[in-house]
């Protein structure tokens, strides 16, 4: 529906149509630069055929130039002896060249032309486009391992910073018109990956999968390409995304009339545009294109519109106030409440900063200050250019000396801030500005040592260039720095807005102007600035892109009163203009909204600048020895603010909520209603306590209310705030510093809940707490948010800086972290005995092991490190408790011990620390061997044959039992295992400071521990004798992240991840990354000499005993079911093998009721348990995909049929298949129904898709488990239900639906069935066209969740399993 119309609209409007198309001809260089945009009339301008060409500025110019050095520079670097340079060679010979390459040898510029024949056979037009010559920058001939051809990897060199989707559209493009012209070639094929070569790593290329992207390519030049060119009314909107196009001119002249007249227009906006027309309209759409061309009309006759829906439209807040800019020509204030600056700025600091793209770097500056009574050492004004003569060179040291010189200025001025405790802010214009000085203080550190020669100096310009990264960029570009840093001293309880303020993102939160597209600063300044018009055109020009720029390369830059100097004076000057107009408009806006409001109304009130400015306080760098325990300390920083940032945003995001529609709008608090006080008497203590009884006002039809609902938790930490549901209860909790309350529970400073018990069916929630300053009255609203609690940051931090003194350098998880296979490998001190240790490995079959349990066992008592790389279904926890109890009454009973020996657990979750005591307990307890050890939890009480006991009376506990051992006739050591988290073992080791140790950790479920924590039980290992075992399947969800954390080097491990992540690491301890997750034919998985994979699948139970028990007339299948295995070996390797191979599911298809809409033969054949794998793709009709949910809400219903289709005709077998432990409801609702067995479970990425399958179903009675991917990790069930139905991916959730972790969890549950239901749009996602095309492989999650999701769509196409749903 959108597609229509954005269709009609720009049809309507008219792109002023291209010339007929002749044959266009295309550089794929300009093909890319068209899918980075993703416009349609770029691509259609791109071609040579059109009359509009685009000029080349300045800016074009240092760019090219720049790309050739570095490209130059690169081949310069390579082996000699085996890279040619193809440059002067015919491209007719090229084709030759290929047929003669051998392994080994590099290609540099060997250039091609595609055939005629490509146009006849591949593309099948050969009316429409050409393809010019295209010379890759580099092929490297390699040889495929298994099948011994040779393979072309295909490598351009690009000078960006980081890899773009047009770089990979290139690199791409080239793989797939090479595959053809070497189709004929015997023994020659490309390369699956293709890769970028950047400046960021001389030595190697970034390399991606291209083969995933060979689909999307040939749609583009066989479908796509063709279709837009032939189309009459290509798509287009101009926007914020123009701003660095070539086009932009043109495109601005063109928008009249067109919804890119809004500024910052997206298709989402006029989304929302559209949803403002009257439903019962038959044209609306027509009359809404009407309304925008009448906004544009606007602008120069000033007449009124004629129509009613555009009063709708101008009524919008999202329209109305750029309507009214439009026709009153003056700039209009919105309205929003800002956190993109604060109140009681009293000093304002504005930086001009000037890019030479020659070399990347800044080549001016201006720094100036107001509001300050300056004195000699300082100036107000500071400024520096590098002579353009030198932009020429490659000598690069005029322009370190630059970044030298403003670091230091910068320094001095926050230096001067910190002193004064100043209120103040520094203000630019974009964001790149932001950027470029980040990215110029961060090169300082490196390029600094290298051209500046006096030592001391030099140091000193680190120093300050760190200095100022640390106070005013904290975010996670840091990490990346050669010399990791880290805030010391952060002031962590303050709530403020940033100190860098981009005006225009201030500009665009807040001011319509009547300006298409986007704001540029001159437009803005001819709008916002009453004194501009006064200056010469020269000023004016100099406000443009890249006028100073211009200006700068013309030269003349010494003279203090050169044209460059006076420039940027009156760039500032325009800056200080804009702010000062901003200010004025907000006052205005704010007066007149309270002579709008009654006194009685003012709870209500628009708060403009809900944060104040806090003066200014300098923050240090931690100092430490060790750069990786470095970036883990900041690591943690950033996670916590992070996770605070998510929590204010929020409330933010309310107070804009209420301030533009009351209550009637969603909330992000849970907006409740007070019914009564109540009495609550506690179980436990008998003691009577008030509570308060609140009804929950539902506020939205999609589920979010109940989500609200569902995360609430029952505990004693007062994790909850609650405040008046108006504007000041809002402001109230926007300024509550959670963070400097983050780890207390009493005098916090605001009303803080408890969450008792929710009842009624969830409609009521019971709160206890101190309710007295609400003065709570009967029917009266509130909001209750969650409070940002964290207890443990500060003891990770705590132990990491402990490690980082240099007395502690080499600690056990330094060296770990540093180098685990150089650790691994270290002797242990009290190592075994030859004789028992080969007795021990024959005993080995007294406790069942499988062949690969046996390796394992093996391989621990070889090395110190051992990673159980466990896949879905393999027994890891089984084999953990096989191995404990082995080890104990093999290894340690056979040693004259008089040393207890304590093998310590933990995991990720209690829960799975209960599960593994448990499972040692139960093989203890099958073995006989009760009396070999005991086990100990700390923390939950557990079974029969566990002590419990608190981590600080361990050491007390273990002492009592050695000495009893010890006194008792046999006199043997004390053997214990002891399960704690990892805040249980920090515990431990406060309590026990002459503590040796554990002789033996074992870190379950290590793919979700962060490295970070693990540091706190890594650090209770006995440094000469412990061994480290960790299990757990990195295929699988990881750790939750706040951020999303930069990519490193190989050379560098995996911090900012799982600690088993990090610890995997090839024999020449390079990290592994987890793309190319599929494996090739033929390959193995290779995870280092660490790594051992199990490689049984136990998921699948054998029911074939109860077979026999059914009668004729059940409809059931008898097959091999090792289909869902023989799917994993794709990932897990072709030796994962399946143990009971044979399970399927079975119905009785005379109990099924034929469904009233007639979907029989669609739910026999999804239930159809021939197929352990079942695609169900729901195709929705082109007319119904417009309606709100509709996605969900046909999901819903859909696996509602398919669930109570199951439920109704299974067959029981004569075994539980299911034994999970998940039960339906939260502890917190109040049900009294014992947990039956669960026969589905339903996996959605989302809580809206849970709600609306939970309302589908209705009550199915405990039978069917919904929940979200990440609450089913770990769980099976007979069949799974996985949920993909989407019909538009937006670039933000890429990551999210496409990581390829949550498909493999969410389809690995299985142990009978697995049915996805999903669409088209999702299974075709790069060539969709209401998706987001080359985006899908812009990171490395998104691309591998593709590559997933083709297996997926290939394996039920080439089973058959693909089942048609028509909605
Ligand atoms: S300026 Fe924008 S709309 Fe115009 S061609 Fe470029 S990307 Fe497309």
């Amino acid at each position: 529906m959108y597609l229509e119309f954005v269709e009609y609209t720009i049809a309507f409007f008219g792109f002023k149509s291209l010339p007929e198309p002749t044959l266009r001809r295309f550089t794929i260089s300009g093909l890319a630069k068209s899918g980075y945009y993703n416009c349609e009339k770029l691509l259609g301008l791109s071609s040579e055929s059109t009359s509009t060409q685009s000029v080349n500025t300045n800016t074009e110019e240092a760019n090219f130039k720049r790309g050739n050095e570095f490209e130059e520079a690169l081949l310069n670097t390579l082996d000699k002896s085996t890279t040619t340079d193809y440059t002067d060679t015919p491209t007719a010979q090229s084709k030759h060249v290929l047929q003669t390459v051998k392994p080994g040898q590099t290609l540099y510029q060997l250039s091609f032309e595609m055939p005629d024949s490509f146009y006849e056979d591949e593309i099948m037009n050969t009316n429409v486009y050409r393809l010019r010559r295209f010379i890759p920058d580099f092929i490297q001939v390699k040889e495929d391992p298994i099948t011994k051809e040779r393979v072309l990897f295909i490598i351009d060199a690009k000078a960006s910073k980081s890899v773009h989707s047009s770089h990979q559209f290139q690199v791409a493009t080239y793989a797939y018109l090479l595959s053809y012209i070497v189709q004929d070639i015997r023994n020659l094929k490309v390369d699956y990956l293709g890769g970028v070569w950047l400046p960021s790593d001389w030595k190697e290329p970034v390399a991606f999968r291209v083969d995933l992207m060979i689909p999307k390519m040939k749609h583009f030049y066989t479908t796509e390409l063709i279709a837009t060119l032939q189309s009459k009314d290509p798509e287009w909107i101009y926007n914020a995304k123009c701003k660095t196009c070539t086009y932009a001119s043109l495109c601005e002249r063109e928008s009249v009339g067109t919804p890119g007249e809004i500024p910052y227009m997206t298709p989402h906006m006029i989304e929302a545009a559209k949803s403002l027309i009257p439903e019962n309209k038959n044209d609306s759409l027509e009359e809404l294109a009407d309304n925008l061309k009448n906004m544009s009309i606007q602008k120069s006759n000033k007449s009124i519109p004629r129509f009613d829906d555009w009063q709708r439209i101008k009524k919008s807040p999202l329209f109305e106030p750029f309507y009214k800019s439009y026709s009153e020509k003056k700039p209009i204030f919105i309205g929003n409440p800002s956190t993109i600056i604060s109140s009681g700025i009293e000093q304002e600091i504005y930086i001009v900063f000037v890019i030479d793209p020659t070399h990347g770097r800044m080549c001016s500056y201006s720094i100036k200050f107001n509001g300050l009574d300056f004195e000699n050492t300082l100036k107000d004004y500071c400024t520096g250019s590098v002579d353009p003569s030198a932009k020429n060179k490659s000598d690069i040291e005029a322009y370190v000396i630059l970044a030298a010189n403003f670091s230091t200025n910068l320094f001095n001025v926050l230096l001067k801030m910190d002193q004064i405790k100043a209120k103040f802010s520094i203000f630019f214009y974009g964001n790149e500005t932001k950027v470029a000085i980040q990215d110029c203080l961060c090169d300082l550190l490196s390029s600094a040592p290298k051209f500046i020669k006096n030592t001391k100096y030099c140091e000193e310009i680190v120093s300050n260039a760190k200095e100022c990264l640390l106070n005013l960029f904290v975010g996670v570009n840091l990490l990346k720095l050669p010399d990791a840093l880290f805030p010391d001293d952060t002031h962590l309880d303050r709530v403020s807005s940033n100190r860098m303020v981009v005006l225009e993102d201030l500009l665009r939160e807040n001011i319509a102007l009547g300006i298409p597209g986007f704001y540029k600063l001159e437009d803005i300044a001819e709008w916002m600035c009453e004194d501009t018009k006064s200056v010469s055109k020269h000023f004016l020009q100099s406000l443009e892109k890249d006028g100073l720029y211009n200006t700068w390369v013309l030269g003349e830059t010494k003279p203090k009163n050169s044209s460059l100097e006076r420039e940027k004076r009156y760039h500032i000057q325009v800056y200080g203009e804009i702010l000062e107009k901003y200010r004025y408009l907000a006052q205005e806006y704010q007066q007149q909204q309270h002579q709008h409001q009654h006194q009685q109304d003012r709870t209500s009130s628009v708060c403009i600048f809900p944060l104040v400015c806090e003066p200014f306080s300098w923050t240090r760098s931690g100092a430490i020895y060790s750069n990786r325990l470095t970036r883990l300390i900041f690591f943690k920083y950033l996670e916590l603010l992070a996770s605070y940032e998510k929590l204010r945003t929020e409330r933010l995001a309310d107070l804009c909520s209420i301030a533009k529609k009351g209550l009637s709008g969603p909330t992000n608090g849970l907006l409740l209603e007070f019914v009564e006080y109540a009495q609550s008497i506690s179980e436990a203590r008998q003691v009577k306590s008030l509570v308060g009884h609140f009804r929950v006002v539902e506020q939205d039809l999609d589920g979010a209310t109940k989500i609200k609902i569902d995360s609430l938790k029952s505990n004693t930490f007062q994790e909850y705030i609650l405040v008046s549901a108006n504007s000041q209860g809002i402001l109230e909790i926007i300024s509550y510093p959670d963070l400097m309350y983050r780890a207390k529970l009493r005098n916090l400073n605001i009303t803080t809940m408890n969450v008792k018990a929710i009842i009624e069916n969830g409609n009521v929630v019971v709160l206890s707490g101190y309710f007295k300053p609400l003065n709570l009255v009967k029917g009266t609203r509130y909001l209750l948010y969650r409070r940002h609690i964290d207890f443990n940051t500060d003891k990770v931090i705590a132990v990491l800086k402990d490690m980082g003194k240099s007395e502690n350098a080499d600690s056990v998880f330094s060296q770990l972290v540093e180098d685990p296979n150089g650790w691994s490998k270290q002797p242990v001190r009290r190592d075994l005995p030859v004789d028992i240790k080969a007795t021990a490995l024959r005993l080995r079959d007294d406790f069942a092991m499988s062949p690969s349990q046996k390796i394992i066992s093996a391989s621990t008592l070889q090395n110190r490190l051992q990673i159980v790389w466990g896949p879905p279904g393999s027994g890891k926890t089984e084999f953990l408790a096989l191995f404990v109890n082995w080890y104990i009454a093999h290894i340690f009973g056979s040693c004259p011990e008089t040393r207890p020996l304590v093998i310590g657990v933990t995991a990720f979750t209690r829960h799975a620390i209960s599960n593994l005591l448990s499972r040692i307990a139960s093989v203890q307890s099958r073995q006989g061997i009760l009396a070999k050890f005991q086990i100990v939890s700390l923390g939950t009480v557990m079974g029969e044959n566990m002590i419990h006991t608190k981590a600080d009376r361990l050491p007390a506990l273990i002492r009592s039992l050695h000495s009893k051992n010890m006194m008792a006739a046999t006199a043997t050591a004390t053997a214990v295992v002891v399960g704690g988290t990892v805040w249980d073992w920090a515990k431990v080791k406060k309590n026990w400071p002459e503590w040796a140790g554990c002789d033996m950790m074992i870190i379950d479920e290590s793919s979700q521990l962060l490295v970070s924590d693990s540091a706190l039980v890594i650090n209770c290992l006995n440094e000469s004798n412990g061994r480290l075992i960790i299990a757990g399947d990195h295929m699988q969800l990881g750790p939750i992240l706040q951020n999303e954390y930069p990519q490193m080097a190989l050379s560098e491990p995996c911090l900012f991840g799982s600690i088993q992540q990090c610890l995997m690491r090839t024999v020449d301890n390079q990290a592994i990354p987890t793309q190319n997750f599929r494996l090739q034919k033929g390959v193995s998985n290779d995870f280092g000499p660490n790594t051992i994979q199990l490689k049984d699948n136990w998921r699948m139970a054998s029911i074939l005993l109860c077979f026999s028990l059914f009668c004729f007339d059940l409809l059931y299948s008898f097959i091999k079911n090792e289909e869902l295995n023989e799917f994993f070996k794709q990932i897990y390797g072709n030796d994962f093998t399946a143990r009971y191979p044979e399970l399927t599911l079975r119905h009785d298809w005379s109990k099924f009721i034929t469904p009233t809409i007639g979907r029989s033969q669609e739910l026999k054949a999804i239930l159809d348990p021939k197929h352990a794998l079942t695609m169900t793709r729901l195709l929705f009709n082109h007319t119904n995909t417009s309606a709100a949910n509709i996605e969900i809400e046909t999901e819903a219903e859909v696996v509602a049929q398919i669930v109570k289709t199951h439920l109704m005709t299974r067959v029981e077998a004569s075994r539980s298949q299911t034994p999970i432990s998940k039960t339906k409801h939260s502890p917190l609702h109040v049900t009294t129904t014992p947990a039956p067995a669960v026969l589905v479970m339903v996996v959605t990425p989302h809580h809206r898709q849970r709600v609306a399958i939970q309302r589908a179903l209705g009550d199915t009675q405990g039978t069917v488990v919904v929940d979200t991917v990440e609450k089913m990790q770990g769980q099976e069930c007979e069949l799974v239900i996985a949920c993909f139905t989407y019909l538009t991916i937006t670039k933000s959730k890429l990551d999210f639906l496409l990581d390829f972790k949550r498909w493999n969890v969410a389809v690995s549950r299985a142990r009978c069935k697995i049915i996805i239901v999903t669409t088209d749009n999702v299974l075709q996602l790069p060539t969709h066209k209401d998706n987001s095309g080359l985006d899908v492989f812009k990171s490395h999650t998104s691309a591998e969740g593709w590559g997933f999701v083709c297996l997926l769509r290939d394996w039920a196409e080439k089973e058959e399993s693909v089942v048609r749903w028509h909605v």
